[in-house]
């Protein structure tokens, strides 16, 4: 049975990254008919931000992805909150000590300290605790039982270390990056319990894994290096046969290619890399969402779905559904996948075209109502018909399309400097004086009426064209001027060339 698990700390907002990880999960997940668990990793209390967990379950739904078991829905395994698994992960770390896989460690922060200058001076580029300085340490290897013992009894403050073994090969075989290997003298006698009782994030993240009987791991390239201390975990418990399959993601790069996607290049760039908006409350500082900068979810899902993955076809468009039927692990690349946000616009448009008029009549008319503009069904269906084919955001058709509900404030200089010469004039001017003749105008009547002015002084209609449009858009330019024309009326049509004749 295929059970994943998505296991955020909710540490703020929900980064970009870690949805495209629950993401993944999910359709592996749904493929398979296996189970999705949401755990929060909330071991860490000096991180815990309050409104982080609400913020991660609001950003799942809003993308779409349904958890199955975990919070907010309970399941077989709860609590699914590992604050509130303590004993559970003491128990663990208790047993390991009786096997002696890890050890008490009773080093002050100076002490630690000390070590480290100790072996800075010494060359050492990245101290260690481990099997050589843990023999200059005061813990349980280097103590007798019954110091041990006093200091306990005592209460003095400790911390329980795993105890990696000396020389040993620690191999993984990894779904993306195929066999991992490290050598143990690498890895770092790793804090599991600390001293206010809190498991650190390797052994609550192995225990419940295990616990939860989770078949997969699907996360971030950036809990690779932990991931050989995780296999020591899973042998040392006894839990070998029973280890996950491991899938470490492709890291998701700057849009440039050099370097990890940050929040700041999102800022400086002006673009959104977290699902929602979030204001954190600790600090005050603002995160831009993609849902309030106008993306569908689908939009934004198709887009994660190809960072790191593709289909091994030309198919961009896939809704979940078709992901679901489609993904597959083996597919995920190892190279970094860039954060391309003209993709995600391009993804965003797709989606939004395919929507029907009615529900993009909606989006007008929610942007018409802030603005308190009132606007029939009849020409809410007109500008969507002509402004579908131009936008990329809901948003985009009053903002794109302003000028169909008011006379443009500004007319486009550099435009006007080219197009807005004695010819024009003239022809706009006749053009006006026609119109005004006419009953009502629209896009038939002003074609015609325009080809028929044209013709009579003698002028191409392409050569003063843009200079019409430039007097009622003020742009130089945008749709089928004849329905912009047909859609703002004879009377409009009329009153904004005349200001712009004067
Ligand atoms: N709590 C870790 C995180 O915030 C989970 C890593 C994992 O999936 O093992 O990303």
């Amino acid at each position: 049975e295929v059970r994943v698990r998505f296991a955020p700390s909710p540490t703020g907002a929900l980064h970009i990254g870690g949805v495209r990880t629950a993401l993944y999960n999910y359709l592996l997940a749904r493929q398979n008919n296996g189970t999705m668990i949401l755990r929060i990793e909330d071991t860490d209390q000096t991180r815990f931000v309050p409104g982080a967990e609400e913020y991660i379950l609001k950003a799942l739904e809003w993308v779409g992805i349904k958890i199955d078991e975990g919070i907010g829905v309970g399941g077989p395994h709860a609590p699914y909150r590992q604050s509130e698994r303590k004993p559970m992960y003491m128990e663990h770390a208790l047993r390991l000590i009786a096997e002696g896989n890890a050890y008490y460690a009773f080093d002050t922060e100076q002490e630690l300290e000390a070590m480290r200058e100790r072996l800075k001076t010494a060359g050492v580029a990245s101290p260690q605790y481990n099997s050589i300085t843990r023999t200059q340490m005061r813990n349980s290897v280097t103590l007798t039982e019954d110091e041990v013992k006093d200091l306990l009894n005592a209460g003095a403050p400790y911390v329980i270390r795993l105890k990696v073994p000396r020389k040993e090969e620690v191999r993984l075989n990894d779904m993306i990056r195929g066999w991992v290997m490290v050598h143990s003298s690498q890895i770092d006698d790793k804090v599991l319990m600390k001293s206010d009782g809190m498991p650190t994030y390797h052994l609550a993240n192995v225990v419940d894994d295990y616990l939860m009987k989770i078949s997969h791991v699907i996360r971030g390239e950036e809990w690779l290096p932990s991931a050989p201390l995780h296999v020591l975990l899973y042998k040392y418990l006894g839990w070998e046969k029973d280890m996950p399959q491991f899938a470490h993601l492709p890291l998701l790069l700057k849009p440039t290619g050099d370097g990890k996607l940050s929040k700041r290049d999102a800022d400086q760039m002006g673009f959104p890399i977290f699902p929602l908006d979030w204001v954190d409350p600790n600090t005050n500082e603002k995160a831009s969402g993609f849902r309030e900068a106008g993306y569908l979810p689908e939009a934004l899902v198709n887009f994660l779905a190809f960072l790191g993955w593709n289909p091994g076809t030309t198919q961009e468009l896939f809704s979940m559904d078709d992901l679901i039927k489609a993904f597959s692990v083996e597919r995920i690349g190892k190279a970094g996948a860039k954060f391309d946000i003209h993709k995600a616009q391009w993804f965003n448009q797709q989606y939004l075209r395919s929507k029907s008029d009615a529900e993009l009549v909606e989006y007008l008319l929610a942007s018409l109502a802030k603005e308190n503009i009132s606007c029939s069904q009849e020409k809410a269906f007109k500008v969507v018909s002509i402004m579908k084919e131009r936008v990329t955001f809901p948003k985009d058709f009053w903002e794109q399309g302003k000028f169909l509900f008011t006379a443009p404030a500004a007319f486009d200089e550099g435009v006007a400097g080219k197009k807005w010469n004695d010819e024009a004039v003239k022809v706009i001017s006749a053009f006006k004086d026609e119109v005004a003749k006419l009953p009502a105008l629209d896009a038939t009547t002003a074609k015609a009426t325009l080809e028929q002015v044209t013709a009579s002084l003698g002028v191409g209609t392409g050569k003063i064209l843009q200079a019409l449009r430039l007097s009622i858009t003020g742009a130089g330019g945008g749709p089928d001027l004849m329905m912009i024309m047909e859609i703002i009326g004879k009377d409009e049509v009329v009153n904004r060339i005349g200001f712009a004749l004067q």
